[in-house]
């Protein structure tokens, strides 16, 4: 009786191993570790509504938390970073870091920031950092999660210089003109809630961020939240949801267009990645999932 028990339990969870479970779209950039008292909610809203996830991290207790938080949920992706604006910190103690990396299956939150972060001073062991970043990155074949804010041109240079191919730009809002430069290296841009109208009047560039949301090739876009910001928290579907809507009204499509497009442009990125295989494996289920509805 308990060992009956114990299996229709164990078919419950793993069930998306079995029967393919239908994901619903994508959160290529967003932070579980702030979760904090609101974690359980996400989860179970996460279990309800599945999206993939990738849960990047600023710091190394950020990835400890992310590390544990990934455990508990075959829908999110640990990703291993140091945010630029952390450089100063952590800059003389990277060797610590290296095993870390070799074991981490992303990097990211990493870049460079010269938008918020306006002391100048700081730039040189932002930069230090990332090199360290890209320089694994080249080793280890590991896809990067970027911050590239006010910095666009030097980060294209950067990649450029590490032969880094497989890159997801996080919520690109730089020039125009260099949208064509990411594009041809065919780097993947997420387009993020920065995007949504109730940022029209606090984000001074925000109508080129609704350009970058229609300009962006349908095999380069992905979505992302950032998420979840400070309380009170959204959750990870509700706060995608409108983001998915607004680009879906911008391109003149339908949300079930671009959550196809995402995921599977999201594959095509992890696409022989054997860090990632279980992440390929449950978006092929997904994808026929949805073929055979
Ligand atoms: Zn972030």
């Amino acid at each position: 009786m308990v060992n009956e028990f114990l299996f229709l339990l164990f078919i419950a969870q793993y069930s998306f191993f079995i029967s393919g479970v239908d994901l619903v779209s994508l959160d290529a950039h967003c932070h579980w570790s702030f979760y904090e008292d609101d974690l359980e909610s996400a989860l179970a809203e996460l279990n309800v509504h599945p999206i993939l996830v990738v849960s990047v991290s600023g710091e190394p207790s950020a990835y400890q938390k992310t590390l544990e938080i990934a455990k508990r949920s075959p829908y999110i992706i640990p990703a291993f970073g140091i945010h630029p604006s952390r450089a100063a910190e952590y800059v003389n103690q990277l060797d610590q870091f290296t095993d870390l990396i070799i074991n981490c299956l992303m990097l990211g939150e990493i870049g460079l920031d010269h938008f918020f972060i306006k002391d100048t001073s700081q730039y040189p062991v932002q930069r230090q950092l990332f090199e360290f970043f890209l320089n694994k990155a080249k080793t280890h074949n590991l896809i990067v999660n970027l911050h590239t804010k006010g910095a666009d041109e030097e980060t294209i240079t950067l990649l450029d210089a590490y032969g880094i191919t497989r890159v997801i730009m996080h919520g690109y809002e730089g020039p125009i003109e260099l949208l064509a430069k990411v594009v041809d290296r065919g780097f993947y841009i997420t387009v993020s809630q920065s995007v949504l109208p109730q940022w029209e009047t606090t984000i001074p560039h925000w109508k080129r961020i609704q350009t970058i949301a229609q300009e962006v090739p349908q095999d380069l876009l992905l979505t992302e939240t950032d998420g979840p910001g400070p309380p009170p928290r959204q959750m990870p579907y509700t706060k995608l949801q409108p983001i998915i809507a607004h680009i879906a009204k911008l391109r003149k499509t339908n949300i079930k267009e671009i959550n196809h497009t995402v995921i599977s442009n999201f594959q095509s990125l992890i696409h022989g990645d054997s860090k990632l295989n279980q992440y390929s494996l449950l978006l092929q289920q997904s994808q026929l999932a949805q073929t055979d509805q």
